[in-house]
């Protein structure tokens, strides 16, 4: 069977950017970058215009600035191979990594397969509806978008996510109203209290959204009252769902300690996880900035951690 040094499962910025670094680090990585479990290329190949990653003053589409991470890792030897990882194993070095149907052994593993943002099924959402039209999952990506500013826009949840974007979108929209299934919210005291107080901001309690309306872009939302049935439709330009992310960890088998709330845990300050040899970068470890600028820095991080842990145990000059 194949023997690599290092092995990267992922697409996305951290992947790639791993891959940069370790292939001119002459560790000639190898990215399995996914088939059916996610887009290959990560999250911003569902985007439209990424506007906060550095170096592109004028914007950039996120399909073309994943095509450009994936050439620049590719020019220094990369080897990419487009399958999803199905399992790993973790009780020996080297490792298995076992795709469909390639399956490699590795000294060292760098984990990137992300995270999706969960949305509701409800029509209007979807792809090829106003997903990306007016509907995101996330605030601090889309919300300076000129098609929010002075609207009325509604964020869907009632934890800490919901929150915090909805206190962000308020630079934004004329009022932001978070829409919550309960009649409390799951936040923190200290969050609900200044979403509670804020003057931009109007919770609807009790109430979930059953449909997203528009023409070329979202013109309204349709919410139900949880209990009487009864629904309402208000005009909204934007639709922000902060229901919660899943990180993508179950090929692993429960062989890596993970955090409560499912993101891999890593050693505070690097990208080493409770196994030996195996690092984590990207949204998968980091349930906190989530932005693709953050998961590039930490996939150059868990590059040097790999390279410095295998020279460390002599598996590298
Ligand atoms: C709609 C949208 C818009 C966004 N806009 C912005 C923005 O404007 N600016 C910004 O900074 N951030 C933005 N983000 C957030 C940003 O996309 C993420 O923070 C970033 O992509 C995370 O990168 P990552 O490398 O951790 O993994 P991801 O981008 O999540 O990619 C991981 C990939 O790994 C692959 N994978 C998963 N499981 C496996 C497996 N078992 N085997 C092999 N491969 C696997 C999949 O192909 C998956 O797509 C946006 C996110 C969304 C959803």
């Amino acid at each position: 069977m194949e023997k690599r040094k290092l092995v990267i499962i992922g697409s996305g910025p951290a992947a790639y950017t791993a891959a940069l670094y370790a292939a001119r680090a002459n560790l000639a990585p190898l990215v399995y970058e996914g088939f059916y479990s996610g887009t290959p290329g990560g999250q911003l190949m569902t985007t439209t215009e990424v506007e906060n990653y550095p170096g592109f003053p004028e914007g950039i589409k996120g399909p073309e600035l994943m095509e450009k991470f994936r050439r620049q890792a590719e020019r220094f030897g990369t080897e990419m191979i487009t399958e999803d990882v199905q399992s790993v194993d973790l009780s020996k070095r080297p490792f298995l990594v076992k795709g469909n149907p390639t399956t490699v052994e590795a000294e060292a593993l760098i984990i990137a397969t992300g995270a999706n943002a969960r949305r509701l099924d409800i029509p209007g959402t979807r792809d090829g509806e106003f997903w990306q039209k007016g509907v995101t999952a996330c605030a601090i990506c889309d919300g300076a978008m000129p098609i929010f500013r002075n609207r009325d826009l509604y964020v869907i949840g009632g934890g800490d996510s919901a929150v915090e974007e909805a206190i962000f979108l308020t630079k934004f929209g004329s009022k932001v109203y978070i829409v919550h299934r309960r009649d409390h919210l799951r936040a923190s005291k200290i969050l609900a209290e200044r979403a509670m107080h804020h003057p931009k901001i109007e919770i609807i309690w009790n109430h979930v959204p059953v449909r997203v309306e528009g023409d070329t872009v979202v013109k309204a939302i349709v919410l139900q009252d949880v209990n009487s049935k009864k629904e309402m439709r208000r005009d909204a330009a934007g639709v922000f769902f902060a229901i919660g992310h899943d990180p993508n960890t179950k090929f692993l088998g429960g062989q890596v300690e993970l955090e409560s709330n499912g993101y891999i845990k890593v050693a505070a300050g690097s990208t080493r996880t409770n196994v030996e040899g195996v690092f984590a970068a990207g949204d998968v470890q980091d349930h906190i900035y989530r932005q693709a600028i953050s998961a590039a820095g930490s996939g150059c991080m868990a590059a040097l951690d790999a390279e410095r842990w295998l020279s460390s145990k002599g598996l590298i000059e």
